[in-house]
């Protein structure tokens, strides 16, 4: 069961002017910044009110974030929801006919697993989040 929103990806080509603009101008807490190699991904990771926002720049350019770049340009990419059983609600999910890019958990940032929702099922690109073993 999905419980809340965890973060909303935002795609970015230069990672260190969203940092300026939204620590510098806006205000947000920036939580951390961190490589995800499985991703081909730098995140960049703000906290508001509880919520969420992470920037995403491009490690390579066969990164999923490069080919949104290219296509649709800088802009929301995502929505992570958080779940405490991802296994259980990708079973239902795919029970239901959701059409996943993951098929099975693979390992987020922090500590944690996520898995794809092709957005054909979800409508925009949705990430579904869990606590890492
Ligand atoms: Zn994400």
């Amino acid at each position: 069961m999905i419980k809340r929103i965890d973060h909303i990806g935002v795609a970015v080509k230069d990672l260190d002017k969203a940092i300026e603009t939204y620590r510098d101008i806006f205000g947000f807490e920036l939580l951390e910044v961190e490589e995800v190699p499985s991703q081909k991904v730098k995140v960049a990771k703000f906290n508001v009110g509880g919520v969420h926002i992470e920037f995403l720049q491009p490690l390579a350019d066969d990164s999923p974030i490069s080919k949104f770049l290219e296509k649709k340009g800088e802009g929301i990419h995502h929505i992570a929801y958080y779940t405490d059983d991802i296994n259980g609600l990708l079973d239902d999910l795919k029970n239901k006919g959701v059409k996943m890019i993951n098929e099975e958990p693979v390992k987020g940032s922090s500590n944690t697993v996520i898995a794809f929702v092709h957005p054909k099922s979800s409508i925009i690109l949705t990430e579904l989040v869990s606590k890492g073993e």
